[in-house]
């Protein structure tokens, strides 16, 4: 029920973690984060409070300069912890957190399973990145564009991977989403309040729209790859 993503120089567990805390008010059953540390990812996610997943931490929040993180409001498997997202393909290649539905997962689970691919949850959002490292050429952003034309239903997603570390690519249908401009560092978010304490410029995706971030720049293109001119949002008021 919740998205935050963070690229920049500092350290991106406290930033998705408070991120999600200011999230919290939508309601959830589960949460998680993943963090990026030169080739290795931390993946760290719990059914319950964010305050478990924090017990789960131990006060040692992973280190790491690129990170997404998520609330989620189970709709397809229950609220556990394999439910919970993040959720990865079978290499742990690539990392996916979403809000919304995927209304075709059913069809696109079983083909995934004719190739090959072992599912580890009950989730709709699984086929995402078992579609990533499917259809994977080298490109994170032009993969993303493929997967997201196979979807039906509505998304926002954020993906990861240690094979392009310092990029989130993130869409938008039906489920809301933005990015938040900084110096040096730029984020993704399913709403305002979560990145406030960061910046106040923002991008409103459209439906249709999405973005690949890193931390000197925020691109965004429709679903097809050609870049849409955004303006800045300005947030005016305090969360
Ligand atoms: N449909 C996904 C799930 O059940 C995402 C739910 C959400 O929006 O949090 O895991």
């Amino acid at each position: 029920c919740g998205i935050v993503g963070y690229v920049g120089d500092k350290q991106a567990a406290p930033i998705l973690l408070d991120g999600l805390k200011r999230l919290e008010y939508r309601g959830y059953d589960s949460a998680g984060i993943a963090i990026h540390n030169c080739c290795c990812t931390n993946l760290i996610k719990t059914e319950g409070k964010i305050k478990v997943l924090e017990e789960k931490l131990g006060g040692a929040y992973p280190e790491g300069h690129v990170g997404i993180g998520h609330t989620r409001w189970a709709t397809h498997g229950r609220p556990s912890n394999v439910n919970a997202h993040p959720h990865t393909d079978c290499t742990g290649d690539f990392i996916v957190v979403h809000n919304g539905i995927i209304e075709n997962y059913q069809e696109l689970k079983e083909w995934l399973q004719s190739e090959g691919h072992v599912f580890k949850s009950e989730t709709d959002t699984e086929v995402v990145p078992h579609m990533i490292e499917h259809f994977y050429d080298g490109d994170l952003f032009e993969t993303m564009k493929k997967t997201i034309s196979k979807l039906e239903g509505s998304f926002a997603l954020g993906v990861i991977s240690r094979r392009e570390p310092g990029t989130i690519v993130a869409a938008r249908k039906s489920s809301p989403l933005i990015a938040g401009l900084g110096e040096g560092e730029n984020f993704i978010a399913s709403d305002i309040p979560a990145i406030l304490q960061h910046t106040r410029k923002v991008y409103i995706l459209e439906d249709g729209e999405m973005v690949k971030i890193t931390k000197d720049k925020v691109e965004v293109t429709d679903f097809e790859g050609n870049p849409v001119a955004k303006s800045i949002f300005e947030v005016k008021w305090d969360a």
